[in-house]
């Protein structure tokens, strides 16, 4: 099947061409007809008009015939007519052609009246054009005498039929190299086309690092340019989810071989002591508990991603949420002597989710504890800056090195990955993502201000809410 699309293009092409090809030509033969026969009149009318003068001079009415001159244009006959129609004189007595009077009767006009008549049955009888006009009383003729004054039209016909033979051979030669050239000039621009849907057939979810041949910088190039971003994005969102994937059951691999080794070794004897089996089960609990935490996490990243998080949109107050997450993360700081200060400049009304809001806040104060060396200091501030309401939370940290900042909101990035371990501190690297996703879910944003050896400084804003 050739191409519809180019011979859709070549059809209208030529359509359009065609259409004001016919324009053209018909336009051009009626211009030419018209110069034809306005040439033709204005020689009847010159002779008419000599003959008229001549006639006016011999003002004897049996002279009149005589003074009757032949005609000033080669093909013309001019004759004296009257009213009835009958000859009473003519030049060239004989000529090749006939002699044709318009319908009878004459009229008795002032000016000269044009006529025209069309190809006779019989063969002589040519078309012809004419013109007549009264022949003044007095001038000799009398008041029913009138001077004709005709010529055979054959000549503009045979002019304009070659004219019209000429225009039909010229559209229709000009119709067959329009519409080659048409059919050329689409197949060359749809190449293009032909080029990018070979290489999209090329492009599974396993090469989406292919891209689309660009080409020029005209419409389809663009076309091309901008499918090869959304590869682009594509891409990105597919490694991310591979990368996703990849880290997730790693994640899940270790607490699981946990579990089944601690269950392996309390099987692997077939009788052990009381103490034995609820050190074993301890054991598997808290994996299955740091299971459950991160299956739970992971749960909520996807549906935050596909915005399907449900927000359980009530009237709160912000200052209340941060004093009783503050009062929670102080019972574990007080396990390594951290002191925790909070600060607040007051009532602070607020529409949002408690439950993900207390999560967004606790994960980062879970983070400042757990990164914070014994007998540090963590300050929690809350204030208002004209519409925006800005929480910080800042310790007195190990801090990120520079490099790995930028990194810390991916999803199961951690710094140290051995301290912070199913063994070590705990963390899946899924905490700050989380708490991130909820300060957009509620129209704000999650920052790393500062970080350093002197510590670390996490800045949410939300917008205040009416
Ligand atoms: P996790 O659950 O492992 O804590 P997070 O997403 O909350 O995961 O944090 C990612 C990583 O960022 C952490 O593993 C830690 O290395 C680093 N990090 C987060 N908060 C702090 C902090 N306050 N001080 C130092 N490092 C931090």
């Amino acid at each position: 099947m050739s191409s519809p699309l180019r011979l859709r293009l070549t059809l209208w092409y030529v359509g359009a061409f065609s259409v004001v090809l016919i324009l053209f030509s018909t336009g051009v033969y009626f211009f030419v007809a018209r110069i034809l026969v306005g040439r033709m009149n204005a020689n009847l009318r010159v002779t008419l008009h000599t003959t008229r003068s001549v006639l006016a001079r011999n003002a004897n009415q049996s002279m009149v015939a005589e003074a009757l001159e032949d005609p000033r244009f080669p093909g013309q006959i001019v004759a004296l007519v009257n009213a009835d129609g009958q000859v009473l004189a003519r030049k060239p007595i004989r000529s090749a052609v006939a002699f044709r009077l318009p319908a009878l009767p004459l009229r008795a006009s002032p000016s000269p009246q044009f006529y025209e008549l069309q190809e006779s049955n019989s063969e002589a009888d040519d078309s012809c054009r004419g013109v007549y006009q009264q022949l003044t009383p007095g001038a000799g003729g009398g008041s029913s005498t009138f001077v004709v004054v005709s010529a055979s039209a054959e000549t503009i016909g045979d002019q304009m039929d070659a004219l019209e033979t000429g225009l039909e051979a010229a559209i229709v030669l000009a119709l067959l190299v329009s519409g080659s050239g048409g059919w050329l000039l689409a197949r060359r621009s749809l190449s293009p086309l032909a080029d990018m849907a070979a290489a999209t057939e090329r492009i599974t979810a396993n090469n989406l690092g292919e891209r689309l041949p660009v080409g020029a910088s005209d419409e389809l190039g663009r076309l091309a340019s901008k499918f090869n971003e959304l590869l682009s994005r594509l891409s990105a969102s597919f490694s991310q989810q591979r990368q996703f994937m990849a880290d997730a059951s790693h994640e899940l691999r270790t607490p699981l071989s946990v579990v089944r080794t601690a269950a392996q070794v309390a099987l692997h004897k077939p009788q052990r002591s009381d103490s034995e089996y609820r050190e074993a089960l301890a054991v598997i609990e808290q994996q299955a508990g740091r299971l459950s935490r991160i299956v739970e996490d992971m749960f909520a990243l996807t549906r935050a991603d596909m915005n399907q998080l449900p927000l359980n949109m009530g009237d709160l107050y912000l200052d209340e949420i941060v004093a009783d997450t503050t009062r929670a993360a102080g019972i574990l700081a007080q396990r390594k002597s951290i002191r925790i200060r909070s600060q607040s400049t007051g009532e602070a009304p607020y529409r949002g989710d408690d439950r993900l809001l207390r999560q967004m806040i606790s994960n980062l104060l879970d983070n400042a504890v757990k990164f914070t060396r014994e007998a540090g200091t963590i300050d929690v501030r809350l204030r208002q800056t004209g519409v925006i309401y800005e929480i910080t939370v800042a310790d007195t940290g190990c801090g990120i090195p520079d490099e790995l900042q930028p990194r810390v909101f991916d999803r199961f990035f951690r710094v140290d990955t051995a301290r912070s371990g199913p063994n070590g501190l705990g963390g899946a690297g899924l905490g700050l993502a989380i708490a991130r996703a909820i300060a957009e879910l509620h129209g704000g944003r999650l920052t790393l201000q500062h970080s350093g050896s002197a510590g670390s400084t996490f800045l949410i804003s939300l917008p205040c809410r009416e």
